[in-house]
């Protein structure tokens, strides 16, 4: 994984096409070309001007950005966040959508939501309910399951809070498929869910006895 400058776009784990019908090819790779890439171009022009920032992963630059003078740490957060955010999107996405029966995660999200119908249902209203753009995430913190949002190209507090799945719910995400209408995207998002790599996520972060 590319996560210290220079920073560059990796390719989507799969082909522009394979979320349709749910997600659009030509949002895709808007969103992954042109957006996504707008982010590491401003962050690697962010990092070369100030040249103390190249020491730093992306996850470091995500924790220590309130510790930095105001007029690098404020674009540090919003570039740095657009790169993290929109990676993280883009690969808990994917082709292996169907088969989650056996995880950990989905036994987790049950306990804690009663049901994945549940979840969804909270999810869903939870990212509707973000004012302009943003984010909804599932993350884990203090042992426990939470869904909660992001304004702008925000983070979760990467120190307390691990992500296991988040939603880009900025305009760009889905007007040209799903105009105006988040709801719809959000459930045609649901589809695009790969279990699996939430699972590593869940996993993951057990496995390090992280929180
Ligand atoms: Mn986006």
């Amino acid at each position: 994984m590319n996560n210290c400058y220079p920073f560059v776009n990796t390719p989507l784990p799969y082909g522009y096409a394979a979320l349709e019908p749910y997600i659009d090819e030509k949002t895709m790779k808007l969103h992954h070309d042109r957006h996504l890439q707008t982010y590491i171009d401003n962050l690697n022009t962010l990092m070369e001007e100030n040249p103390v920032l190249k020491q730093y992963t992306l996850e470091e630059l995500l924790m220590n950005w309130c510790r930095m003078p105001q007029r690098i740490g404020i674009p540090v957060r919003n570039n740095a966040g657009g790169v993290y955010n929109h990676r993280f999107f883009f690969e808990g996405m994917g082709i292996r959508r169907k088969d989650f029966c056996d995880y950990e995660i989905i036994r987790e999200i049950e306990k804690k939501f009663f049901s994945m119908q549940a979840f969804m249902e909270l999810f869903k209203k939870t990212a509707l309910g973000v004012f302009g753009s943003g984010y909804a995430w599932l993350v884990w913190e203090q042992k426990g399951l939470r869904i909660m949002t992001t304004a702008n190209q925000n983070t979760p507090n990467l120190a307390v809070q691990c992500p296991l799945l988040n939603l880009d719910v900025w305009e760009h995400a889905y007007y040209l498929k799903h105009y105006n209408v988040r709801a719809a995207y959000i459930d045609d998002w649901f589809q695009t869910i790969d279990w699996r790599r939430v699972e590593i996520r869940y996993q993951s972060i057990r496995t390090a006895g992280e929180m």
